[in-house]
């Protein structure tokens, strides 16, 4: 199969194509379509497997096909103090999410879909102001996401989809509480609405307990 035989709306299929990609990894190949299909994913996924795509393109498709309210992404307002994702990845260091954000904005291109990073480290000040310009998906570090929501710089109430990337080398350095702190703000009515995706290239007790507390009914993945 090749990437245009896959429903993921004419402009993300565009910048696939402008991308070069045209055949799926073996991780996206399964990955995206169980993520369009609406249900939950824990995936076993190294580096260079193609994983941020995987979770990157039902992330773009489903905010444009508006789940919402239909028709068109809904956005949310520039210039608010208060960012409302409705999308949230979470990376272990700056350079993956800096890496995750560069290629997330091709993908998004001339979408509609704003994609905004915020990571430890660096001053927050750059990362407020494009906060405020209006973001549809995060991509952030723990500790950098903890430090915006005691700010009340970001909520958590609108996230329809969250993705755990390298979710084994996020509990490595210790992330575990922050981790648990920011998906408490996620429970919030109504239930049932998240759409989550764990990442991780190897499957400890721990990451099988965060994957029963975090996911619901999830099909898991190992390629
Ligand atoms: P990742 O594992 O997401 O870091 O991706 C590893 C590299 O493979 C990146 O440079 C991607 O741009 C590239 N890549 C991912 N998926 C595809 C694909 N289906 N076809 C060609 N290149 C890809």
């Amino acid at each position: 199969g090749t990437f245009a035989e896959i429903d993921l709306g004419d402009a993300l299929n565009e910048n696939i194509r402008r991308c070069k990609y045209v055949k799926p990894t073996p991780v996206q190949r399964y990955a995206i379509p169980i993520s369009l299909a609406g249900r939950d994913l824990m995936a076993c996924a190294q580096t260079g497997s193609g994983k941020t795509a995987a979770f990157c393109f039902p992330i773009i498709s489903g905010i444009m096909k508006g789940q919402y309210g239909g028709g068109g992404p809904q956005r949310g307002p520039r210039g608010a103090r208060t960012a409302y994702p409705q999308a949230l990845i979470l990376s272990p260091t700056r350079e993956l999410s800096v890496q995750i954000h560069e290629e997330a904005r091709k993908f998004a291109y001339q979408t509609g879909v704003r994609v905004v990073v915020a990571y430890g480290g660096a001053p927050i000040n750059q990362q407020l102001r494009d906060l405020e310009r209006g973001v549809e998906i995060l991509v952030a570090t723990p500790g950098r996401l903890v430090d915006l929501l005691e700010r009340a710089r970001v909520s958590l109430q609108m996230i329809k989809y969250l993705a755990l990337d390298e979710a084994d080398r996020m509990l490595d350095m210790g992330f575990e509480p922050q981790i648990r702190k920011i998906v408490q703000q996620m429970d919030m009515p109504p239930p049932g609405v998240r759409q989550t995706m764990l990442f991780s290239a190897t499957f400890p007790k721990e990451i099988q307990r965060l994957a029963s507390d975090f996911l619901s009914g999830y099909i898991f993945l190992a390629v």
